[in-house]
C-alpha cells in the first residue's frame, strides 16, 4: 500500500463497474441536453417544475446582478447578509407557515449545520438507512451516538428512540431521493412526541412538489409542529442553487447561532436570492406544472406494467426502475442511450448493493411525446 496508489485504487472502481464519468452539457438544463454534439431527451435532472432556465427566473437573476452586484463579501453573521437574502428567508417562512427560516448556499451545507446543531457527544441521531449522503455526513460530524435504522421501520425508530441517550433527533429524508417513497412523517412525529425528540425532514424532492401549492411534505401530510425542522433544498424543483431550514424561530436562532457551515462560510450571491424569490413565485403559483408533473407519472406507471423490470411506487417526480446488477443497470442505460434518451443508472454506493436502478426523473417540462419516446424506448429494451 502506498500514498500514491490512486491509480490500482481507481482500476478497483473500475473493476466493479464503479467508475463515475462526468458528461458535459452544452445546453441549459432541460429536457433537450447536449452532451458531444448530440441531443438526448433528458430524464436525468431533478429541475421537476421545468424553473432551471425559466425566462422569470433567469431575468430576476440578471437584474438582482445589476443592482447588487456578484459577490456577498462575506458571511452572513459578518457583512454579508443582504436584503435579498433577508427577504427570502422572510418568504420562505410565509409560504411554508413555519415561524422563521434561514437561508444556506447548498442543502449539503444546510445539513451539516442542521444535525451537528442539534445534537452532539452524549446525544442520539436516529437516521433512516436510505438517508441522503449529506445526512449520514451530518450525524457523523455531529459526534452524536448514530442509529441507523431500517427504511421506513417505524417499529425500529420507536425502539431506538425507546433506548436512546441524552437529546434525541429523529432524521429523515421527506422523499427518499433514490426510491421516490415518503417518509412516514405522521407516525414519526408521534413518536417524537412520545419521546421527546426533534424531527429533521430534508426535503430536497418534495419541496415545490408536494402540499397544496407546492408548501412541501408537511403540507402533504397536514403537519405542524416547534418538534420539526423542516429543510427545503432550492437546486432542484426550484431550480437555482441553495436552500433554507425552517421551524421554531428559538431552534432557528440557535441554528443561525451554532451552525459552523452557516456561520463559516461566504453568503450565496444576493443575485441568487433574487432569482429564488421569482422562482418562488412561481412554485407558488405552479399548480398547472405539478398537475403535468402528475400526468406524466401516471402515463410512466401505465406503460411500466408490461416491463420486466419493476418501477417502484412513487408520488413524486422519482421514478426508479430497479434492475439488480451494476452491469445491467448500465447497459440498460446505454440501450436507452442509444435511443435517444439520457437516464442515470444509479448504483451502490448510492444505493444498495443488488438494486442497481435507473433513476428517472420527470419533469413538468418535458411533453406528453417525451412520455411517449420514454415509454417505447423503454418497452423495446425490456423486450430485447
Ligand atoms: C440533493 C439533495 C441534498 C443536497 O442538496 P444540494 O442543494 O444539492 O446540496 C440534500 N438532501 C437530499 C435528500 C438531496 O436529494
Amino acid at each position: 500500500m502506498s500514498a500514491l496508489d490512486f491509480r490500482a485504487r481507481l482500476a478497483a472502481l473500475a473493476e466493479q463497474d464503479l467508475l463515475r464519468t462526468r458528461a458535459v452539457l452544452d445546453a441549459p438544463c432541460g429536457p433537450h441536453a447536449e452532451v458531444d454534439g448530440q441531443r438526448l431527451l433528458s430524464f436525468a435532472g431533478n429541475d421537476y417544475l421545468g424553473l432551471a432556465a425559466h425566462p422569470e427566473v433567469v431575468e430576476a437573476l440578471r437584474e438582482g446582478a445589476a443592482r447588487w452586484g456578484v459577490g456577498a463579501g462575506a458571511s452572513h453573521l459578518v457583512s454579508g447578509h443582504q436584503r435579498p437574502h433577508e427577504e427570502l428567508e422572510q418568504a420562505f417562512a410565509r409560504f411554508t407557515g413555519l415561524p422563521r427560516a434561514l437561508f444556506f448556499s447548498t442543502g449539503y451545507m444546510a445539513n451539516l449545520a442542521v444535525l451537528p446543531a442539534l445534537a452532539g457527544r452524549g446525544d442520539t441521531v436516529i437516521a433512516d438507512r436510505l438517508n441522503h449522503a449529506s445526512l449520514v455526513d451530518a450525524a457523523l460530524l455531529s459526534r452524536a451516538t448514530v442509529r441507523r435504522v431500517p427504511h421506513v421501520d417505524l417499529t425500529a425508530f420507536e425502539r431506538a428512540l425507546a433506548s436512546a441517550d441524552g437529546r434525541k433527533v429523529v432524521v429523515v429524508d421527506g422523499v427518499f431521493s433514490m426510491d421516490g417513497d415518503l417518509a412516514p412523517l405522521p407516525g414519526l412525529l408521534a413518536l417524537c412526541e412520545r419521546h421527546d425528540a426533534l424531527l429533521v425532514v430534508d426535503d430536497a424532492h418534495g419541496f415545490g412538489v408536494l402540499g397544496a401549492q407546492g408548501r412541501g411534505v408537511l403540507s402533504h401530510f397536514g403537519l405542524a409542529s416547534p418538534r420539526i425542522v423542516y429543510v427545503g433544498t432550492l437546486g432542484k424543483a426550484a431550480g437555482v442553487a441553495g436552500a433554507f431550514v425552517a421551524g421554531d424561530a428559538d431552534a432557528i436562532e440557535w441554528l443561525m447561532q451554532t451552525g459552523r457551515s452557516y456561520r463559516y462560510t461566504t453568503a450565496a450571491p444576493p443575485a441568487l436570492a433574487c432569482a429564488l424569490q421569482a422562482s418562488l413565485r412561481l412554485i407558488e403559483v405552479g399548480d398547472a406544472l405539478r398537475a403535468r408533473l402528475a400526468g406524466h407519472r401516471a402515463q410512466l406507471a401505465a406503460a411500466a406494467a408490461t416491463l420486466r423490470w419493476p418501477l417502484l411506487p412513487s408520488d413524486t417526480a422519482i421514478q426508479p426502475v430497479v434492475v439488480g446488477g451494476n452491469a445491467d443497470a448500465l447497459a440498460l442505460s446505454a440501450a436507452l442511450r442509444r435511443r435517444g434518451l439520457w437516464v442515470p443508472a444509479i448504483r451502490p454506493p448510492t444505493v444498495p448493493a443488488g438494486s442497481a436502478r435507473l433513476r428517472i426523473s420527470l419533469s413538468a417540462a418535458h411533453t406528453g411525446t417525451d412520455l411517449d419516446a420514454l415509454c417505447s424506448a423503454l418497452q423495446e429494451a425490456s423486450d430485447d
